[in-house]
């Protein structure tokens, strides 16, 4: 019946799941435990603002309720045209504003990923400025809110770039987590926030384990998606399948009262008014 509600492949989490339950009952029971906060915080994010996150994320994301913060490039999105979409068969095509805004009305914070999506490290402050002003200015413009949220292109950044994005957002979002211990909200760095990249050769079962994990160590898990596919995958793409698998962990699991679904920001500003 459980392997029916949340999909045969989460076998290995409900397993996980089960271990960790037990493990749970042999601490004493906080009062008003059914009160208590989930432990484990998840954000999802995607970068790069493209059409499959509208066509093929965004219906299972409403469906589940799970909000995130969409990282877009203001460039990509002022170019992008309505017309196309996955029938023309390019890898890359954009959300236009009115996509964005559909994210927007489904819970989701509009994050900035730079106007052009160059390599920061590798331009003068005078580009590095304007980039990230630019990509401030149209986004606000089109959404009614300056974006808090900043996730450098490439996760590529210098001491440069990194006081520039600080000046402008509250938060600046690393691509990779090279130190794999993750975010800890009590001690969070709000200038480099971690991520793990759910890529097309991390299997549903792997990232629902690192979410069960989060739980288990009451930490920050930020997941970062790129584009969408119905099959056979890519680099930066990941099948709508697999995907809709994680959302079935990951809410099985909230369900469960193990972990809570948040933006970037409402953590880093949870972060900064508890720490
Ligand atoms: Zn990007």
């Amino acid at each position: 019946m459980l392997a029916r509600i949340i999909g045969p492949a989460t076998g290995a989490a409900v397993f996980l799941f089960s271990a960790f339950a037990l493990q749970a009952e042999d601490r004493a029971a906080p009062s008003g435990a059914e009160t208590a906060r989930p432990p484990g915080v998840v954000t999802f994010t995607f970068d790069d603002g493209l059409r499959s996150q509208y066509d093929l994320a965004l219906p299972l994301l409403v469906d589940y309720g799970v909000p995130g913060t969409l990282f877009v490039v203001s460039d990509f999105a002022d170019t992008a045209d309505a017309a196309s979409g996955l029938k023309t068969g390019k890898a890359q095509v954009f959300m236009t504003w009115d996509e964005i805004r559909a994210y927007q009305a489904a819970g989701w914070e509009i994050g900035s990923h730079s106007a052009t999506h160059p390599h920061l490290s590798e331009h003068a402050p005078d580009r590095i400025t304007a980039e990230i002003e630019t990509a401030a200015q149209r986004i606000a413009e089109e959404t009614g809110r300056r974006p808090a949220a900043f996730a450098p292109p490439y996760g590529d950044f210098d001491a440069r770039s990194l006081e520039i994005a600080m000046r402008r957002h509250s938060s600046h979002v690393l691509a990779w987590d090279e130190t794999g211990t993750g975010n800890r909200i009590a001690s969070l760095d709000p200038a480099r926030i971690v991520r793990l990249e759910v890529g097309s050769d991390m299997a549903p079962e792997i990232a629902c384990a690192e979410v069960l994990r989060a739980a288990r160590e009451g930490r920050w898990l930020v997941l970062m998606f790129h584009g969408f596919v119905e099959e056979d995958p890519g680099s930066y793409e990941y099948a709508t399948g697999d995907f809709a698998e994680i959302l079935a962990c990951a809410d099985y699991l909230r369900d469960a009262g193990l972990v809570r679904f948040a933006t970037v920001t409402d953590v880093v500003e949870e972060a900064a008014a508890t720490n």
